[in-house]
């Protein structure tokens, strides 16, 4: 499986915060600064980040908006965010707010450059019927599948339509008839006049309008021919005046193209120049997750999933939920950099970004995920004191709780071993350990269920050895583990999270990626046939059935009572567990709900079929 190199290193906090600091050079950044240079744009950098409103923004999304709204924010431009709605059929005002939502709370903000595609419909409109009083456009009444037969292959030129040839004036009228509505869907189309025999497809005479009955979510009724995506979008970066159209890999065909459209507008005089400039990077492609939208609608109807946030999801309103960090995601695109060919992320490069910054924002608790009793024999009855605990190791300026300790404890269970495999350093019958920030203790005994199972375990603690006083130290234990106070206790929900898929490649024919890669020529085959969805070739199986059947358990823990008093969305180490977050749906403060956004190591690398 080709991993990016920083596979699972985790750069020290040091190195991290350089990286953040001083952006690492990457193509893309080298153009913006040559331009800058150069004095192409006169100083200005604009760019866009132009999501279709048909779905919720996934982590490849963040990618995008990380990138175009970091270049901008790197020299003092601006990005826009412009929805890209030029399908009336499937877009819908819901996604737009939820799209607004994600994008801010990644940490970014448009300000008043907020645009549709369809703002520009009547200038579409205006220069299509320019493009044809140039000759340069004509309206083609074949059939769909006729202009399929005569389009030519990668390596067969292109037919030219019997229609090539109309006159302009034939071609205004038919136009205006498209636009008036007195043609079904499919009638006619119009398109550029530029080159069948082109060795890129994409320049053989590309449609640009076709003719839909249908409404459209900000236009309505006022439209029956809709622009396609090529041609809206250069003209859309354009009119924006946007300098660097930063868009994925699949695109780079399509840039003749891009170019051709708005050359030709500019030289008629219809816009202005300098024109913008399509740049094209390599799309994030994580292993362990699906992310295109046809595959996260099946999750999320087939009720694998709890909706479009369940914190599984590899979504943004996912990600809240389960407590990644916009950070965090700021800190992925940067270690996995930009690239001009397409490879696998190993999900444990998201995992570790998240592990990264949580461990320097996150402050640490104590919740007990497994609660088994432990009683200290010689604590007195009734008796307690205080104990207290940093916040945050490393950054003692974040303070220190106090932690009641008391007779009666819970501890893990797993903190616990009747026999103790062979170096086994926690309690066992005979053996010593501490109590973070209090005693020593000694097991000294267990009392059993009917069942035969430990229910209570018995200990000894040594007065001498509290931490924190002279001479604690002395005695030396191996063991170190967390407790809480039974009556200081609050039980809490936590929803044990983990990975959505239990294989790298859900649904590849080879899961596992042992054989190197996804299938290429499959995928390419998919492509050729128009199949939209970029995983779509790869698969043989279902990817359904590669779903991790232990991606969420939900258990009662017992927590400490910061935890039950914190606010919705508070983020914890929980001590030698992982990171957590106060449910943003579910927690109120006095009956807990915690999430798990990612354990505190890695627990898949190595992991076999
Ligand atoms: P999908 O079908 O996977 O949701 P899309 O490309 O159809 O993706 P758009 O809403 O059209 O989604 O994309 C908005 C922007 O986000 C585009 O510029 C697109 O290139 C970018 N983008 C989408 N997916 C990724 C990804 N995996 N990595 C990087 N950028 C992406
Ligand atoms: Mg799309």
């Amino acid at each position: 499986m080709a991993v990016a190199p920083q596979d699972g290193v985790r750069a020290p906090a040091a190195a991290r915060e350089r990286l953040e600091a001083v952006p690492a050079p990457n193509f893309i950044r080298a153009i913006v600064a040559d331009d800058a240079r150069t004095g192409k744009y006169g100083g200005r950098v604009v760019t866009r980040f132009p999501p279709e409103p048909n779905g919720y923004l996934h982590y490849g999304h963040a990618k995008s908006v990380i990138l175009n709204f970091g270049i901008a924010r790197e020299n003092g431009g601006r990005c826009h965010l412009r929805f890209d709605d030029t399908n009336p059929l499937k877009e819908d005002v819901e996604y737009e707010a939820s799209i607004e939502e994600s994008v801010r709370w990644l940490g970014y903000d448009w300000g008043e450059h907020l645009y549709h595609a369809s703002d520009y419909y009547d200038r579409l409109y205006e220069f299509a019927e320019w493009f044809i009083g140039q000759g340069l456009a004509y309206v083609d009444s074949q059939s769909a599948d006729e202009m399929r037969a005569t389009r030519g292959t990668l390596t067969e030129p292109g037919r030219p339509s019997p229609y090539r040839d109309r006159t302009p004036a034939e071609n205004l009228d038919l136009f205006r008839r498209m636009r008036a509505g007195e043609f079904p869907d499919g009638a006619h189309v119009l398109r550029l006049r530029i080159d069948m025999a082109s060795p890129n497809v994409n320049m053989r005479d590309p449609a640009i309008y076709r003719i839909r009955h249908a409404s459209h979510h900000r236009t309505g009724d006022k439209w029956c021919v809709y622009p396609l995506y090529d041609y809206t979008h250069c003209i859309s970066d354009a009119l924006e005046r946007i300098t660097h159209s930063i868009c994925t890999l699949e695109f780079q065909d399509h840039r003749p193209l891009y170019d051709w459209v708005i050359a030709r507008l500019a030289d008629g005089g219809r816009l202005e120049r300098p024109l913008p400039q399509q740049i094209e990077f390599a799309r994030l492609k994580l292993t362990y997750v699906v992310l295109s939208k046809r595959k996260l609608i099946q999750l999320v109807d087939g009720g694998h999933v709890d909706g479009w946030d369940d914190p599984r999801m590899p979504t943004l309103v996912g990600a809240r939920r389960r407590g990644f960090t916009p950070e965090g995601f700021r800190l992925m695109a940067e270690r996995t950099g930009v690239s001009k060919s397409d490879a696998w992320i190993d999900m444990s490069v998201l995992e570790d970004a998240m592990r990264d910054d949580l461990n320097e924002r996150a402050e640490r608790r104590v919740a007990v995920l497994d609660p088994i009793r432990l009683v200290i024999d010689n604590y007195p009855e009734g008796a307690s004191e205080t104990c207290h605990a940093p916040n945050h190791p490393q950054k003692p300026e974040r303070g220190r709780r106090g932690l009641r300790f008391a007779r009666e404890l819970w501890i893990e269970r797993d903190d616990f071993a009747e026999v103790p495999p062979k170096g086994y350093f926690r309690l066992s019958p005979g053996a010593e350990v501490r109590l973070r920030h209090a005693y020593i203790v000694r097991c000294v005994g267990v009392e059993k269920d009917a069942a035969g199972n430990v229910a209570v375990v018995h200990c000894t603690y040594d007065p001498g050895t509290r931490s924190g006083t002279p001479g604690a130290e002395a005695r030396k234990v191996k063991g170190n583990i967390h407790w809480l106070a039974v009556d200081e206790a609050v039980p809490a929900e936590v929803r044990l999270y983990d990975r959505l898929f239990r294989v790298p490649f859900p649904g590849d024919r080879n899961p596992w990626g042992t054989r190197g890669e996804p299938d290429a020529p499959a995928a390419a085959a998919a492509k050729v046939a128009g199949d939209d969805d970029d995983e779509a070739g790869l698969l043989e199986r279902d990817f359904l059935d590669d779903l991790n059947p232990d991606s969420r358990r939900v258990i009662v823990a017992q927590v400490e009572p910061a935890l039950a008093l914190a606010p919705p969305e508070a983020r914890y180490q929980f001590e030698r567990a992982g990171y957590f977050v106060a449910d943003r749906v579910d927690h109120v403060p006095g009956r807990p709900v915690y999430n798990r956004t990612v354990t505190l190591k890695d627990s898949w690398s190595g992991r076999q079929p």
